[in-house]
């Protein structure tokens, strides 16, 4: 059982070891390292078989539950490059602890975190070399889970295969941290209450392929997402969740089970706090969000995620109609939670919550 898990290493020779790509044109997940970290679980032996092992393809039955019935979680975190060589995750715990509330809640065994956690270290001492260098580059870290059982019938699979990819990536903003033009879907929905869109689960993603594709025609970058019921409350945008600061006050919705927990959403609202900036979470209509930016009220948005940090929002669509936030250029707040984010996670800068880990 996973309370003895001890992590085989299965190393590569150097010379069978990938060519680095070009640090200046990594792309978004597209390059991967030269190891992976897998484990398996069944109903017998729990978490067993941990190892860390050359990245390679699965061999996988096509009965296999995850193909069939989607039970598929991940999560999405990065490795940031200090000075002098350091190391440093971003709230790497807290990364595991919500996929073992998306574990829950898609009926998949919870993972030993402590020891996923030093599992994870150990693969990236192993591929430290593959951490980019390069101003705003990072590690992207991917820890997932699917189920591996062949089977037909509808159940929670007997048998899971949870690993660990990395993927080198360049800045988010290589052309300048510019505001992203927003499309508000008033058609389709990414999740409703009761479902399952405070999990990290790939259909979510698939369900929100359609809009995308649709937002992207029309020339915009993100849906912003509305409630499912009503059309009316803000939820999320793309993936991402979001802020709007109306007179003053920075508002983003409450969480309530069809919002994405996002790590940097919470971070931004405890900066916030400590700033003495007014934040409360509360439901906000889009109507709401129109009428202050009629009246200048509304002085700025911006989206929280992984992988861009703060992405500033410099205009909304809305039934034809198109609505320039702070005149489209980034807020104020927005270029200070980035800064401030940024600086503690490449470890530049020591924070009170210890959400920077240094991990070699
Ligand atoms: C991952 C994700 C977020 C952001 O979460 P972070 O922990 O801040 O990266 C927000 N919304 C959705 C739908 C997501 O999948």
């Amino acid at each position: 059982m996973w309370q003895d898990l001890e992590v085989t290493l299965k190393k590569l020779d150097k010379k069978q070891l990938k060519q680095k790509p070009d640090q200046g044109n990594l792309g978004f997940g597209v390059h991967f390292t030269d190891h992976m970290f897998l484990m398996k679980w069944n109903r017998e032996q729990g978490w067993h078989d941990a190892e860390i092992c050359p990245f390679q393809d699965f061999n996988i039955s096509p009965a296999a539950m995850v193909f069939h019935y989607g039970q598929a979680i991940f999560e999405g975190m990065k490795a940031y490059r200090g000075k002098d060589e350091q190391i440093f995750l971003f709230r790497p715990k807290d990364n595991f602890e919500r996929m073992n509330s998306s574990a829950v809640r898609m009926c998949m065994p919870r993972l030993p975190v402590e020891k996923v956690f030093k599992g994870l270290k150990a693969l990236l001492y192993l591929e430290r070399e593959w951490i980019p260098s390069a101003p705003g580059a990072t590690l992207y870290i991917r820890p997932t889970m699917v189920a591996m059982e062949p089977m037909l019938g509808l159940k929670p699979s007997g048998s899971y295969y949870f690993f660990i990819i990395l993927s080198p990536v360049g800045a988010y903003y290589a052309e300048g941290f510019n505001p992203t033009k927003i499309y508000v879907s008033d058609k389709y929905a990414r999740a409703v209450k009761g479902g399952v869109g405070e999990a990290k689960t790939a259909g979510n993603y698939a369900a929100s392929l359609m809009a995308s594709e649709e937002a992207r025609n029309a020339g915009y970058t993100q849906v912003l997402w509305l409630d499912a019921c009503e059309h009316k409350y803000i939820e999320e945008v793309g993936t991402s969740n979001i802020f709007f600061r109306i007179n003053g006050e920075l508002i983003t919705p409450p969480l309530g089970g069809s919002i994405l927990p996002g790590l940097s959403r919470d971070s931004v609202i405890k900066l916030a706090g400590q700033w003495g900036i007014p934040v409360v979470e509360r439901r906000l209509t889009i109507d709401e969000v129109i009428a202050a930016s009629r009246d200048n009220s509304l002085q700025e948005a911006f989206a929280t995620g992984t992988a861009a940090v703060i992405s500033p929002v410099g205009e909304l669509s809305y039934k034809s109609e198109t609505y320039l936030i702070n005149e489209g250029k980034t807020g104020e707040l927005a270029r200070k939670f980035y800064d401030e984010l940024q600086k503690i996670q490449f470890g530049e800068k020591e924070d009170s919550f210890n959400w920077s880990v240094r991990v070699c």
